[in-house]
């Protein structure tokens, strides 16, 4: 079991971003790219990087098999990195799920953690995120440092070389991600 506390600290100018995605009329999905940092017995996640994956309805959203491969390839390539999976229940969900998960979104979290008991799962709604996981998690927004671009930077190049591999033209963005 996990006895070490793990803390995702997002730099302030990607939780402006999350708080932007969480007050669309659409739900969205994507990934924090963090690194980890041991402090003793805490586990801090520095998130370098947010990515958007796919557009969805009011209701659902879903990354396509290609953008999954492509993050696959990204995360085989790239192992000091962790990801959190978030999505947005967001204005356009309705007030009623801004504090809750769905029945889906917990099958879907227990799923990945089968198969990897470090997976974390995050609900961004326009008043508050959850985190789901194995053992203590919590979230701290951070100023923002001066590295943080460079390091953002660097990781949007090595998606977009995941992208190339599995045969995007490019680096997709959330417009451009297949909706269903
Ligand atoms: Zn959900």
């Amino acid at each position: 079991m996990i006895k070490i506390r793990r803390n995702i600290l997002v730099p302030q100018v990607l939780d402006d971003r999350l708080a932007q995605l969480a007050e669309l009329g659409e739900e969205t999905n994507g990934i924090l790219v963090c690194k980890p940092q041991q402090q003793g017995h805490l586990l801090n996640y520095e998130t370098n990087a947010l990515y958007v994956t796919a557009l969805g309805t009011s209701h659902q959203v879903v990354a396509s098999p290609t953008m999954m491969r492509m993050l696959n390839l990204f995360f085989q390539h790239n192992p000091q990195y962790h990801v959190v999976k978030w999505h947005t229940h967001c204005r356009g969900t309705g007030e009623e799920w801004f504090s809750k998960l769905s029945r889906g979104d917990i099958d879907h979290y227990q799923g990945h953690l089968e198969v990897n008991s470090f997976f974390i799962g995050m609900m961004v709604s326009p008043t508050q995120k959850i985190l789901y996981g194995r053992g203590e998690i919590s979230l701290e927004v951070v100023p923002t440092s001066p590295r943080f671009e460079r390091e953002e930077r660097v990781i949007l190049q090595k998606l977009e070389n995941a992208a190339i591999e599995v045969g995007y033209q490019g680096l997709p963005t959330f417009s451009t991600t297949a909706r269903r």
